[in-house]
């Protein structure tokens, strides 16, 4: 049953003038726009010279593709926003620099576990050492909790994980390449639904590993890609989730941001809160592709609206082929992806 729309705020024909209103308060003239993406262009096309790897000249490639569609409608003075254009987020290296904190916390716990198998005592007198109230807790046990909880920041979920072996590690780190790969799987979905892609994780300016221009022309960039698109979809895996500004930007835009993650980790309040954001979150990543195709094929027929909505209260709504009547967003996420619904309630204490 789909959710009864009570009012409708914003209708397709008024988004044009909005949106460009909205350009026009951020002071983003397209003289600015022309210039980012003649910069991107220019680094993109350098990054290419340079690459060897057919992978990666394949990602490059279609960044470039991007950034010349989105530069021939701002030169043809069309709308920026191309509804074939989807911005497909996934803040990797927020999750990778905190492994970093989590391995170092991890082989702390490990030395301590060491003296513990030698004798629960000196282990103790360790801990107490550093100030910990072993009288009131079982001090191994609160450790493990400590290291537990800054993975969870990153979005571990540990399962069952066997802290006596040293897999431990190894364990953290093929859960982080499991998320990369449901990533690129739910990338790969997205274009089957017949979405062209930007995905910043693959973009030429990661930190950690090259910096290419200033944060600022990083900024301009990034918004701007996030703009030329009407489709926003984020792999959300950790709970500072590093694409924050993006997913404001896509709200504030009007977009159709779908934000995925997989269950059992915690996304922050806001992220979870926020009205124009479809926030799902599945178990497994091979079985929600038919659905998921499906899903973003249907929303496809629709170009996007706010509205109230009897069950969601201020909501992202659709309107079909930009004329039918207003549906609501998450409430055809319900119809379409039964299950999804991502549950904030299992983390309340
Ligand atoms: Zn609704």
């Amino acid at each position: 049953m789909r959710c009864n729309i009570t009012s409708v705020h914003l209708r397709p024909e008024e988004r044009e003038a909005h949106f460009r209103e909205s350009l026009q308060k951020k002071g983003i003239v397209d003289s600015e726009i022309l210039r980012s993406l003649g910069l991107y262009e220019s680094v993109v096309l350098q990054c290419k010279g340079e690459e060897t790897d057919d992978k990666k000249l394949a990602q490059l490639e279609e960044i470039l593709e991007f950034i010349s569609r989105t530069k021939s409608r701002v030169a043809a003075g069309t709308y920026i926003e191309d509804p074939e254009n989807c911005y497909c987020a996934l803040p990797l290296t927020a999750v990778k620099d905190k492994l970093k904190a989590v391995k170092g916390a991890l082989a702390g716990l490990y030395s301590k576990l060491i003296d513990h198998t030698a004798g629960v005592e000196s282990f103790q007198q360790a801990l107490i050492g550093q100030g910990y109230d072993v009288e009131s807790e079982d001090p191994v046990k609160a450790e493990l909790e400590k290291v537990k909880a800054l993975g969870r920041l990153i979005g571990l979920t540990f399962g069952n994980g066997n802290i006596d072996t040293l897999s431990f590690v190894a364990n953290i780190e093929k859960e982080i390449e499991e998320l990369w790969e449901d990533h690129q799987k739910i990338k790969g979905y997205l274009q089957d639904a017949g979405k062209r892609i930007y995905n910043p994780a693959e973009a030429p300016f990661n930190p950690t590993k090259k910096l290419v221009g200033t944060p600022q022309d990083i900024y301009d960039i990034d918004r701007l890609m996030v703009l030329a698109s009407m489709f926003f979809e984020f792999s959300n895996y950790a709970a500072t989730t590093g694409a924050g500004m993006e997913e404001q930007t896509a709200v504030d835009f009007n977009k159709f941001p779908f934000v995925l993650t997989k269950k059992g980790r915690y996304v922050t309040r806001m992220s979870t809160g926020a009205r124009g954001i479809v926030l799902l979150e599945y178990d497994d990543v091979d079985s929600i592709k038919e659905p998921f195709v499906e899903f973003v094929r249907a929303v496809s027929r629709f170009r996007p609206g706010t509205g109230t909505c009897s069950e969601h209260g201020n909501s992202l709504i659709g309107f079909e082929n930009g004329r039918g009547s207003p549906v609501c967003m998450h409430g055809l996420a319900k119809e379409l992806l039964p299950g999804m619904e991502y549950d904030f309630a299992a983390y309340t204490k």
